[in-house]
């Protein structure tokens, strides 16, 4: 296995770059649609404390469904993993969209919990009063794992968001309707609304990545985050269902665990080794950074850290 260093992620970008034309921004959320679709950054943090960054790692972009690890790590916090997967979602792939509706009709509890279904189901189980408050302890917790102080909400996202979630909306009033939501629906899609448009940048979300890869524990502060059973079960569920409906081929190519955002961004983490945050706005058909995809193949090859 060759090392990271700094030029091999400098060549990552550059290979990337080709494909920043191949895809578009997310064009369903207005305030996504004007992002500039050339931005490209990728960062690295390995567990002992090196971090190479080349590119736009510091520009800020919505987190989306990246957003979609931290409630899931919250809400394993919150309830553990027995309530949360027997009652409330699967642990499956579905081979779906991200925004389907489609299997809840027949199925009824969520295929997995980074589907937008699924994320909204488990949003529903993180305790607090209002959704304001279930918020507030997300952004605790969202702070803490990408070791960043200043992540904060992007107000004009999060009206946009809000102003055309109807098929969000769709899927909490369909959970709530088949007594596979908890709370009040509205409040559970604020909450759900607000944690997809907070900003973040290429080096936080390589920090959330490296917090993984180290099995829970912050490699800079020596403090356990989440339970370690919890960052495999995370880890896992990044492997099968982290890339959407491109989970499959992601795996094949990449070989890694990873979770997208139709902001742009990618968090992979390689357990024991490093976390890595990529942003390429720029998308592929099916909701994913289409550089990010390439950067993240680049460092695979490069590396030969595929586990397969
Ligand atoms: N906020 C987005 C949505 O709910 C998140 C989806 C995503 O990033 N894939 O549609």
């Amino acid at each position: 296995m060759a090392e990271i260093c700094q030029s091999m992620l400098e060549d990552a970008l550059s290979y990337g770059r080709a494909f920043t034309k191949e895809g578009k921004t997310a064009q369903y959320i207005p305030y996504l649609r004007q992002v500039d679709r050339d931005l490209l950054g990728v960062c690295a943090e390995t567990l002992d404390g090196r971090r190479f960054s080349a590119g736009d790692t510091r520009v800020p972009f919505t987190v989306q469904s990246i957003a979609k690890v931290v409630a899931l790590s919250l809400a394993l916090q919150d309830r553990g993993e027995r309530y949360l997967f027997s009652g409330r979602v699967g642990l499956e792939p579905t081979g779906d969209p991200f925004n389907s509706i489609i299997r809840l009709e027949t199925d009824r509890k969520p295929y997995n919990p980074f589907i937008n279904a699924g994320a909204i189901a488990v949003v529903g189980t993180i305790k607090g009063h209002s959704g304001a408050d279930k918020f507030r302890r997300l952004l605790e917790h969202f702070k803490k794992l990408c070791g960043s102080e200043t992540i904060a909400l992007c107000q004009e996202a999060y009206l946009s968001e809000r102003e055309t979630g109807d098929k969000n909306r769709a899927l909490a009033y369909h959970l709530k309707a088949t007594k596979m939501l908890e709370g009040d629906a509205r409040e559970v899609l604020d909450a759900y609304f607000r944690m997809c448009s907070l900003y973040v940048t290429a080096e936080d979300i390589a920090h959330l990545g490296a917090v993984l890869a180290n099995r829970g524990v912050d490699p800079g502060t020596g403090e356990r985050l989440m339970e370690a059973n919890h960052a495999r079960i995370i880890r896992t569920l990044m492997l099968t269902c982290g890339m959407y409906d491109g989970s499959g081929q992601f795996a094949v190519k990449v070989g890694y665990p990873a979770k997208s955002g139709v902001g742009g961004g990618i968090v992979a983490t390689l357990v024991d080794r490093m976390g890595i945050g990529v942003f390429g706005p720029a998308l592929d058909p099916r909701g994913n950074s289409a550089a990010g995809i390439a950067v993240l193949e680049y460092l695979s090859q490069a590396m030969d850290i595929r586990l397969f």
